[in-house]
């Protein structure tokens, strides 16, 4: 299935009333025109114009609430990865736009964001969804100067960023990304996932010094998990939702920076600019060029995002622009790669496997039982043996037509019409019938018998298969298992190992 990537703008309400702020009109709140200002209308190529526009699939104002944005952009997005299909919703935008305002939220639970309104609009559906069953995960990374870091790691809180441990990334035959050193949380109920994401805040912001700007420098992508398990016909999936607070998209030109610095500035810069470039080729190979190579491998971010960018996944952008002219060149330039990213789509599927543990687990319980009663049947099946040469003796002592039992074939077939339940009842007219009645009974029940032996021992052997198989499967998981437990970092913990921070909680309303 196709989807189109979808891109919202948010405008970040204008901090005075002066003549600073930038002028613009909104049409349908979705066409988005900039009056340009003289400055900038007078570097462009062909000066004649002085306005640009461009379009969104939502514009958001700068009156834009947001329970609003939550509404319209994540609600659909969730609900598809509740029905198990990948999804990524990114912030892009520069420094100060309203990125970490829109994902995570500011001070007060009113003004919470993205992400806790997305953990608890997961919880409230997964408890309606009764027909599934759930197991929620998350991790929490930063990628800071090409190093990707557990932001949900306790001793993080102790140590500064220069100590962390560096989450390692390797790929498997399949090209699948496997990572070491993140910690994932299993999580029961939105408080414990608003916790977890206090505490990634929390280390994000105390990494963060005026040395280092971590917390404006750096990706954050907060990546929720979800395992479902359809508990009446074995299907399960695994969809996977990234949150992503990008870092500022200023440009190096615009950065006023030296040193150290400049060399952060640059990195950033960078990993925007091969994200620039990743769009850029999937753009062309779109539009039919014949591009197999995308760069995703140039940076980190890029690598670790490639199935939100150009895989298996529903991707959604919310671009947020300040409303000032002082910053329109950069308000431009995210404006410019807005249209670029809209232009992309993606090819999705829902993640969906048949659980062979859980079929595997049942065969055996079946097994079991059926084993048993094929022994039953087995010892049973000398029974029916004996029963046959008794058979035989009285067969001889009917009454005989050239060698065939009077009227014996006339009531066998009334026999089986009788216990097929063709016809109601048997007319028996004497002791002979009856006897010859009972016998034809006592034949077709061993028939069947011999038919049903046959069938258990068929699905026994096939059971037998199924064991080879699941050896087979657990083989290989052990086998993967050790491979992704081979660093000594790895390590996950559950919330109530979590270090005690008094954060705020969810007012009772
Ligand atoms: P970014 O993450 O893009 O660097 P922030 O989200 O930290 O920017 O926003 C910078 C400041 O502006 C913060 O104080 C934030 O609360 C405020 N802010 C951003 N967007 C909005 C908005 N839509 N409404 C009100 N305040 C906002
Ligand atoms: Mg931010």
């Amino acid at each position: 299935m196709k989807s189109q990537f979808e891109v919202y703008l948010r405008l970040k309400p204008s901090n005075n009333q002066s003549q600073n702020a930038m002028q613009y009109q909104l049409n349908h709140n979705k066409r988005l025109q900039v009056i340009l200002p003289r400055h900038v209308k007078f570097g462009l190529v062909n000066n004649s114009r002085d306005n640009l526009e461009f379009n969104f699939t939502h514009v958001f104002d700068q009156k834009s609430t947001q329970e609003q944005v939550f509404s319209t952009v994540t609600i659909p997005v969730i609900n598809s990865f509740l029905d198990g299909y990948n999804a990524t919703i990114f912030a892009y935008g520069q420094t100060g736009s309203g990125k970490t305002y829109t994902m995570s939220g500011a001070e007060t639970w009113q003004l919470r964001g993205v992400i806790p309104r997305a953990l608890s609009y997961i919880f409230d559906e997964i408890d309606k969804r009764t027909k599934f069953e759930y197991k929620i995960y998350i991790s929490f990374m930063e990628i800071y100067n090409e190093n990707a870091y557990d932001l949900l790691e306790k001793r993080h809180l102790e140590t500064p960023l220069e100590q962390w441990n560096k989450i390692a990334l390797y790929e498997d035959d399949q090209n699948n990304i496997h990572l070491k050193n993140l910690s994932i949380h299993q999580c029961n109920n939105e408080q414990e996932g608003i916790d977890l994401l206090m505490m990634g805040n929390f280390i994000r912001q105390v990494s963060s010094t005026p040395m280092n700007q971590s917390s404006s420098r750096s990706h954050c992508i907060f990546t929720v998990t979800l395992e479902g398990c359809d508990t009446t016909s074995e299907t399960c999936f695994v969809s996977k939702l990234h949150l992503v607070d990008l870092a500022g998209s200023e440009r190096i030109s615009k950065s006023q920076v030296e040193g150290n610095l400049l060399n952060e500035a640059k990195y950033i810069n960078l990993s925007l600019t091969y994200l620039e470039q990743v769009i850029i080729a999937l753009n062309e190979r779109m539009k039919g060029a014949n591009r197999q190579h995308i760069p995703y491998r140039n940076s980190l971010m890029t690598t670790l995002l490639k199935d939100s960018l150009g895989g298996n996944c529903k991707t959604v952008m919310i671009s947020t622009i300040s409303s000032e002219n002082d910053n329109i060149e950069e308000t431009l330039s995210t404006l410019r790669f807005s249209q670029r990213v809209g232009q992309l789509e993606n090819e999705i599927r829902r993640n969906e496997k048949i659980d062979l543990e859980a079929v595997v687990k049942r065969l055996e319980q079946e097994k079991l039982i059926l084993i048993r009663e094929l022994e039953q049947y087995q010892r049973g099946g000398n029974v029916v043996n004996s029963n046959n040469k008794k058979l035989q003796t009285q067969q001889q002592m009917l009454p005989m037509t050239n060698g065939i039992p009077l009227n014996q074939k006339e009531i066998t077939e009334k026999v089986e019409l009788y216990l097929n339940e063709r016809i109601p009842q048997l007319d028996i007219k004497s002791v002979e019938e009856a006897q010859i009645c009972f016998e034809a009974m006592k034949d077709l029940y061993n028939t069947r018998m011999k038919e049903y032996v046959t069938e258990l021992t068929f699905i026994s052997e096939k059971l037998q298969k199924y064991d080879e198989i699941l050896t087979r499967k657990k083989e290989q998981s052990s086998f993967l298992e050790q491979k992704e437990n081979s660093s000594p970092e790895v390590e996950v913990y559950r919330r109530n190992e979590s270090p005690q921070i008094n954060f705020k909680k969810k007012p009772n309303q």
